[in-house]
């Protein structure tokens, strides 16, 4: 994999969010479990997934694809 081009302004703010917050779905720490998406036609990182339960963040850790909750305690409707 390459990292070519990685410094951007997407890339540091992605890093910050993998160092300080945690996954809002499984909740173990982005900095275990955070992997950085890159975008090939926008060269750059987008997006970080947690590849726990494959929860998908952009750059303001909003979510924008939601993933498997393992540990559900609730009934949704
Ligand atoms: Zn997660």
């Amino acid at each position: 994999m390459q990292f070519k081009g990685l410094d951007t302004k997407n890339w540091q703010k992605l890093k910050k969010i993998t160092k300080s917050k945690r996954c809002h779905i499984c909740y173990y720490r982005l900095s275990k479990t955070g992997i950085f998406l890159y975008n090939k036609e926008k060269e750059d990182t987008t997006h970080i997934k947690c590849f726990n339960c494959l929860t998908v963040y952009n750059t303001s850790f909003g979510i924008t694809d939601l993933g498997i909750p393992r540990e559900v305690g609730h009934s949704w409707d």
